[in-house]
């Protein structure tokens, strides 16, 4: 293990089989120490935060693992108006964000003209902007590019093929392939990333996720446990992995030293402390939920998402000390993905 980490140290760069060494490690701790000193060494001690909405969970897909998926019946929908999400840009522009991410589920009543004019309030408010709303045409992303989106989150979700048109009934990879192809050459910063622990998720496959993050040149990676929600055809699938989905991400962190990687929601809600574990592992970044408690509950993609608490690790102040109590500090400006030579 040590020689393979050492070739990533220096190399920036690992075979399928290294990778596999690594994924299948019964002692990770060496793993996750070289991830947090490439992460110190190329990026320094700044965490940068991200103010997330959640601001629609009716979606047109039926993805099988997703507490929001179409079939779901039991889920109460809900979507907020175009004026509540400019309101929480706003606040969250008041609070000191540099960047809001808008998430929600594939919801179509949000049109492009709807979109683009949300997008547009919300860069009077001296914001980065990022997208996550899943597939769309190129005309879209073009038309939400030039209304001043800069970065874009598609999970590819697994690169085995075949499990993704397994998981993803009447989608198709390559058409999701596509769509991160067509922002790439559109200009935005671009995030995938993927979901551990799959059923039928194998290292090798794993392996193959990782290897396609530094073939498409990310600029930033969201990896997290699957966890299965109970109104979901894998309700009864085991997922929850936690330690092999940060040692995922802190691969990840080794072949791409330079790019932005959450300390993802998920984790959190596996382990206790899930995020500084993260933070200490390769990430660099968090998301904290902005959304109004009563919506968020309702943004139920796996149980116990919702940490509806005033003072739950959603909360500035429990981020703030969080930061602080690991010894990093609040990172300043947009905190896009700057470029290294390595
Ligand atoms: N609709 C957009 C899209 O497809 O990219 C964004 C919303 S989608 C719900 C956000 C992410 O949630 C997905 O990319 C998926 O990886 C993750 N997710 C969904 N269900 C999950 C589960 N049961 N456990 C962990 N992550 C899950």
């Amino acid at each position: 293990m040590q020689k393979i980490l050492e070739k990533a140290l220096h190399t920036a760069s690992l075979s399928h089989e290294e990778i596999i060494t690594l994924l299948g490690s019964q002692d990770a701790a060496p793993l996750f120490k070289a991830a947090d000193s490439v992460r110190r060494q190329t990026l320094g001690d700044e965490i940068y935060l991200r103010a997330l909405i959640e601001f629609s969970n009716f979606c047109r897909n039926n993805c099988c693992y997703c507490g929001i998926r179409r079939d779901n019946k039991k889920l109460n929908r809900y979507r907020l108006t175009p004026e509540q999400i400019i309101a929480l840009g706003n606040q969250a522009a008041q609070q000191g964000f540099k960047t809001v991410v808008l998430q929600s589920g594939e919801d179509v009543w949000f049109d492009v003209k709807i979109l683009t004019d949300i997008i547009t309030e919300l860069k009077k408010f001296d914001l980065a902007v990022t997208l996550s709303i899943g597939e769309k045409s190129r005309e879209e992303y073009l038309a939400y590019r030039q209304a001043g989106a800069d970065r874009y989150l598609l999970r590819i979700e697994t690169t085995d093929q075949e499990l993704y048109h397994r998981l993803d009934p009447g989608m198709s990879w390559h058409n999701r392939r596509r769509c991160l192809q067509d922002l790439k050459e559109l200009g935005y910063e671009v995030g995938s990333g993927v979901m551990v622990g799959l059923p039928e998720q194998s290292l090798s496959s794993l392996a193959d996720d990782i290897l396609f993050f530094k073939e498409l040149d990310v600029d930033m990676c969201g990896i997290g446990p699957f966890i299965p929600h109970p109104d979901t055809p894998l309700a009864a699938c085991e997922g929850r992995a936690f330690e092999l989905a940060l040692k995922v991400m802190a691969i990840t962190r080794l072949l791409l030293p330079d790019i932005n990687i959450p300390a993802t929601t998920a984790m959190e809600t596996l382990r206790p402390q899930g995020r500084l574990i993260a933070l200490q592992s390769g990430a660099n970044v968090i998301m904290p939920n902005i959304t109004n408690f009563e919506c968020r509950k309702l943004y139920e993609l796996y149980p116990n998402k919702a940490k509806t608490q005033d003072n739950g690790p959603d909360s500035l102040t429990t981020v703030l000390a969080e930061i602080k109590s690991i010894g990093r500090i609040l990172g300043k400006g947009y905190g896009g993905h700057r470029r290294k030579k390595y």
